[in-house]
Parts: C-alpha cells; structure tokens; sequence
C-alpha cells in the first residue's frame, strides 16, 4: 500500500526500532510510548484491520503474539503485566489502517493510563 507508514516501516523508508521481525511479522517500539517498551505488531501482507484477516494470517500472527510478548517482559524483570491491544475502526480510535497489535507492558509502580 502505498500511503501506508507501516507498509513503510516495513520497507525501511520510514525509520523504526525493531523489536522482532520474521517473514510474517514486524514488532517495533510505538513512536508515542504509553509505557517504555510499548510495542506494536503488524503483519507484513497489508490488511486495515481484524475484519480483513483470514483464518490463516491470524494464526500466524496471533500465534506470534506469547514469544514477542515474552521477550519485551525479558528486556526489563520490573515488567510484571502487560495489556494488549487493538483497535478496528476509527469509532474504535484506530488510526492507522494497517492492523497492529499493541502490546504495552505494565510495572509494578507505573500509573493507571486508562
Ligand atoms: P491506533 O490508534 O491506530 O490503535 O494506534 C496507532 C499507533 O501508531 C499509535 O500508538 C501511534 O503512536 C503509532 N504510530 C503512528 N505513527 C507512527 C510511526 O511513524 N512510527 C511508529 N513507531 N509508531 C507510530
Ligand atoms: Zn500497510
């Protein structure tokens, strides 16, 4: 897609810190961090939202999801939760329409963002 920033994240035209990449999935660090590690995961194959994934693709990336979440609570032993996220439809707040997965780790001391 060729408006897409994430489609550009993905291509390297639009800079990034990745946390993981394979051939089905790129996680990398939130430009706006609701906690520090606050990561967001998206498929490489362009789709808006949860309405256009197949049976196929989210196997794939929701099957990714424990391993990537596992390694952010790795990076940092005072993560001790994290909440995940996903918005479908700006009446949702999504507003980047490339599907993406937020997860954003919690600690212990940190405040109540909701
Ligand atoms: P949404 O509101 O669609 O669920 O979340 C979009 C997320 O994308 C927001 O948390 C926002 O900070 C993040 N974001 C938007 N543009 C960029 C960007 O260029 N780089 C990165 N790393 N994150 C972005
Ligand atoms: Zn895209």
């Amino acid at each position: 897609m060729e408006d897409c920033i994430f489609c550009k994240i993905i291509n390297g035209d639009i800079p990034s810190y990745t946390v993981y990449e394979d051939d089905v999935v790129k996680a990398f660090l939130d430009i706006s961090q609701v906690t520090p590690g606050h990561t967001l995961v998206i498929p490489k194959h362009h789709v808006a939202n949860l309405f256009e994934y197949d049976d196929n693709l989210a196997k794939e990336v929701l099957s990714r999801l424990p391993k990537i979440a596992r390694a952010i609570q790795a990076s940092d032993p005072s993560i001790v939760g994290m909440n995940v996220m996903n918005n479908n439809g700006e009446v949702a707040y999504q507003s980047v329409f490339h599907s993406h997965w937020h997860l954003i780790p919690r600690y212990a001391d940190d405040d109540d963002f909701s």
